[in-house]
């Protein structure tokens, strides 16, 4: 099976996360719990037609109503979100993200032990390349001479 890129935009992102906290739900109920993004129904509609054709939701008549339900948990999309953001940097650059994350995450001292706890376990490369060339054919990193080399 080929690895789909997981693609959601912030608007789709967060009609997920009312339909995750509402469990399923019927556009009305969707429309009713977005009094804070101003959007129209007609929006609504066209975000959860976007969600379901993504395969992010799945949709059923019921009565006279559609009633839309979650494909994917909160868990995995959070998952597959970060699993994207790492790929969209170079890979000597994934630090940084991990750092920024941390540094910038409200956590508890249990997350902090547990955190710390998977940082013991991880097994270290012994050094990691860049892949800006591979992934976007160009590279602004400070290494021209590690790439000359490959050459
Ligand atoms: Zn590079
Ligand atoms: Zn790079």
């Amino acid at each position: 099976m080929i690895e789909v890129e997981f693609n959601i935009s912030n608007a789709e992102l967060h009609i997920m996360r009312v339909i995750w906290s509402l469990g399923e739900a019927r556009v009305d109920e969707v429309y009713n719990q977005i009094s804070l993004m101003d959007w129209s129904l007609a929006t609504v509609k066209t975000l959860l037609g976007r969600l379901v054709k993504k395969e992010m939701l799945s949709t059923e008549k019921e009565g006279r109503k559609f009633i839309y339900r979650p494909l994917i948990d909160e868990n995995d999309a959070i998952d597959r979100m970060s699993q994207n953001l790492l790929k969209k940097v170079c890979a000597t650059k994934q630090r940084n993200v991990l750092g920024q994350m941390i540094a910038n995450s409200e956590l508890t001292k249990s997350d902090i032990e547990q955190l710390q706890e998977a940082l013991s376990e991880k097994v270290a490369v012994a050094e990691v390349h860049c892949n800006c060339l591979e992934t976007v054919g160009a590279c602004a990193c400070k290494h021209e001479a590690e790439h000359m080399e490959k050459m």
